[in-house]
């Protein structure tokens, strides 16, 4: 079935104006390219919850069991492909003045797809670092159940987990270009997780267009502008389409 954008005229004409854009992506995005949410089906890993192993708590508990979960998943992202919704985001990039873009995905899909203004709020699941927090460079020898750092502790995934604050210069860089868009596009995010999903609230406040894409209905959707209902490869390029900002071949659009 075609998605069809059926954004209101003047609410596309508002959108085609706009200069400044701000998108926060979740886990919804990467989902066509084979990565799996962590609230959708499949959320469990050997019985555990998502919970249970990306926390402080539960790596102090079982560090290798957290390892053998990480190198999984890291497994999962090497192999998995940007999708057109990545490539929707890059396109944007390019035809808008000012665009940043803050993920809460660890994967660096919209990295590889090509896009420049990212803020990778909750790190990078290819990283590690000491757990015992030395600024050591951290060499993640995968042969090792535990890698350990050159101070004795053990490394750990260089992602933030739960319980844990995000990097505060990252954060104070997304929450001051959320506060300056004029359009705030938010993708696949479940906007359960503060302090991410309080950013499009603050653009909100500052007068900037809500558009949320999604499969389902989340906490923001009440007071979005647009709520686009769809999968995100699908639904994102034909936005843009709708909006003439998609100007480059998209092969495997739609997929
Ligand atoms: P989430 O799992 O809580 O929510 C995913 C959201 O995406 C849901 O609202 C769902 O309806 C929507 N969705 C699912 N498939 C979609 C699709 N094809 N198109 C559009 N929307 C779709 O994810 P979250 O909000 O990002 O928060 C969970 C946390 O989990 C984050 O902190 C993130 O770091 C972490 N995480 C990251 C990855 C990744 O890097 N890809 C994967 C799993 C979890
Ligand atoms: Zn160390």
């Amino acid at each position: 079935m075609k998605y069809e954008p059926g954004l209101p005229e003047p609410l596309a004409a508002r959108l085609r104006a706009a200069r400044r854009w701000f998108v926060l992506t979740g886990a919804g995005i990467s989902a066509e390219s084979g990565v799996p949410t962590f609230r959708g089906a499949g959320g469990l890993w050997e019985g555990f919850r998502p919970e249970e192993l990306a926390s402080a708590d539960g790596f102090r508990r079982d560090p290798a069991r957290v390892w053998r979960w990480y190198r999984w998943r890291r497994g999962i992202v090497a192999r998995a492909e940007p999708n057109a919704g990545h490539r929707a985001l890059v396109s944007l990039e390019r035809q808008v003045e000012h665009f940043s873009l803050a993920t809460q995905n660890v994967d660096g899909l919209h990295e590889r797809a090509g896009n420049c203004n990212v803020l990778a709020l909750h790190g990078s699941i290819m990283r590690a670092r000491c757990f015992a927090g030395c600024l050591a460079a951290a060499q993640d020898e995968e042969a090792q159940p535990v890698p350990r750092c050159i101070c004795g502790s053990p490394l750990r995934p260089d992602v933030v987990w739960f319980g844990e604050t995000l990097p505060g210069e990252l954060l104070e860089q997304a929450t001051v270009e959320a506060g300056h868009c004029e359009v705030c596009l938010v993708v696949g995010t479940s906007a359960f997780v503060h302090p991410a999903a309080g950013l499009p609230i603050a653009a909100r406040l500052a007068g900037a267009i809500l558009v949320e894409v999604n499969l389902e209905e989340t906490p923001l959707s009440p007071v979005c502008d647009a709520v686009l209902h769809g999968p995100a490869a699908i639904v994102l390029p034909d936005l843009l389409r709708c909006l003439g900002l998609l100007r480059e071949p998209l092969p495997g659009s739609g997929v």
